[in-house]
């Protein structure tokens, strides 16, 4: 276990240089104060957990300190913004400050967020309200403890710095943790201003940095291409069967590696509701639940049109095609595990969809269903989540075809109980538990969200005492718009 002072960096992205990235200093905030800190995220960079408590871990993640071998950094990107493209982004309040080398080896970017303004902030403050600070920390480490690919979050801190949004908010720093910062945008940067060589240097990296298995094919760009269509087609795949909503699929938020990036009005559902839209500003609902799969290739296909100086047209099209059998196979997998199923079926596409238009039609909701649907024998627990439906004899019809089914598996239902529980979470992060958490830390309370990321941290345990987490939301708690202004 290490303290914070030796942290190894190595800065890869920096050496670059400047086309890729600026020179930039974090711009503290005043009378910084630890919100909460992610134990199992410090144990990344080997970090011992009471290294939080340090008066300087709160000076560093809030600008005041640094080490003298970080090398802060402003990346510049752009990308495809509710389907536009913006030819001019980056990171206008975040700064990628290091790479740090932990013991295994491992490369952990670590990125500030709120850390001030960057030249690329255009007409933003640089700054990072408490609010959204916090709904991305509680994010990122319960999509890791789900078993989503994820970025991570180390810590949140807050000040009394003020910030104008709708309201006057305070001004907080999110410290992210992930393998590369490299989005599909920095990729489009440099392919629509023509800078090539930029663009060959690029791929160069991330290959060598992150897809080193993929030197060995006979066309390393491709298969390193290939290796992001098949990430992302799992990745999304887990939103769907997991009832994620990201909320700007944006390629700018779109991670190199496959993983959840850039969190910003995200929701999971809680009815189900395949056309929920949880970001306020979509208008047209691109971004709605079940458009998330075509935008995911929509994104993978600017992706590729930007990789077109370094691969043929024909093969990256031909990758870009695996995305959708990619996804159904992953997708369906995974919906298979929920409902309890070892062996696969040709039917078992239908029953799940069938299980989902009766799920909408009555407003279920989504993650208890499968938790209930483990906690006893499969004919007892449809017999009890029965009343949930509207449609009985449409449910009944299913249910019937879901015992058959589950029958030819034929185990015992303390395995099934087991291992249904294994992939259904109890707990799940639903919008309202996080806006509670949020109230309080506005007044000065961080105990809440302490409390709430514990939970949510190991959502898929029994956590007795701590069931009031694991409810159905209220009515109030279930159709909070939330805004994008962060
Ligand atoms: P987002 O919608 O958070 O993914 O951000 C889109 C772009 O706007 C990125 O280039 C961000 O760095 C930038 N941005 C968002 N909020 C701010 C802000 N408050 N100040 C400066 N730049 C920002
Ligand atoms: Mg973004």
């Amino acid at each position: 276990m290490k303290s914070l002072i030796e942290l190894q960096f190595d800065n890869r992205f920096a050496r670059l240089g400047d086309a890729f990235s600026s020179d930039v200093l974090p711009e503290p905030i005043a009378e910084p104060r630890l919100v909460v800190a992610s134990a199992a995220a410090m144990a990344l960079l080997d970090l011992d957990p009471s290294e939080a408590d340090s008066a300087v871990f709160a000076q560093i993640f809030s600008g005041h300190k640094l080490w003298s071998t970080a090398e802060p950094r402003a990346m510049v990107y752009s990308g495809h913004q509710f389907g536009g493209y913006n030819p001019r982004l980056g990171d206008g309040r975040g700064l990628l400050l290091g790479e740090v080398v932990n013991d295994a080896g491992d490369y952990w970017d670590l990125h500030l967020k709120g850390a001030g303004q960057t030249p690329y902030s255009r007409m933003g403050d640089g700054r990072a309200v408490l609010r959204s600070s916090i709904r991305e920390f509680l994010a990122s480490e319960h999509l890791h403890a789900l078993g989503i690919p994820s970025s991570r979050a180390l810590c949140v801190t807050g000040s009394s710095t003020p910030v104008w949004r709708e309201k006057q908010e305070s001004a907080a720093m999110v410290l992210r943790l992930a393998p590369s910062h490299v989005r599909f945008g920095h990729f489009e940067y440099f392919y629509y201003t023509q800078q090539h060589d930029q663009l060959k240097q690029l791929a160069e990296h991330v290959l060598h940095s992150h897809y080193a298995e993929c030197l060995q094919q006979e066309l390393p760009y491709l298969a390193m291409f290939r290796e992001i269509v098949e990430r992302n087609a799992t990745l999304i795949a887990y939103w769907q069967a997991y009832g994620f909503c990201h909320g700007v699929m944006n390629t700018d938020n779109m991670s190199i590696l496959g993983i959840t990036f850039d969190y910003g009005p995200y929701a999971f559902l809680d009815d189900f509701d395949a056309q929920h839209i949880c970001n306020h500003s979509d208008d047209t609902g691109r971004y709605s639940f079940s458009n998330q799969v075509p935008i995911a290739q929509w994104n993978l296909a600017a992706l590729g049109q930007a990789l077109v100086p370094l691969v043929e047209v024909d093969v990256l099209r031909e990758s870009l095609s695996l995305f959708l059998p990619l996804y159904q196979a992953h997708y369906l997998d995974l919906m298979r595990k929920r409902l309890g199923l070892l062996s696969a079926d040709a039917g078992d596409e239908a029953l799940v969809q069938r299980l989902l238009q009766l799920m909408q039609s009555s407003a279920v909701d989504y993650n208890l269903f499968f938790r209930e649907l483990g906690d006893s024998p499969a004919a007892e627990a449809v017999a009890r989540l029965r009343d949930d439906f509207t449609d009985l004899a449409s449910f009944d019809a299913w249910a019937a075809d879901y015992l058959v089914r589950s029958a030819q598996d034929g185990d015992e239902q303390t395995q099934r109980r087991t291992r249904m529980h294994a992939v259904n979470p109890k707990y799940i992060l639903r919008n309202y538990l996080a806006q509670d958490a949020i109230a309080a830390a506005e007044q000065g309370n961080y105990a809440p969200v302490r409390e709430l990321h514990q939970v949510l941290s190991q959502p898929f345990d029994e956590q007795p005492g701590f069931e009031r987490y694991a409810q159905r939301p209220p009515e109030w708690g279930k159709h909070l718009e939330i805004s994008c202004s962060s």
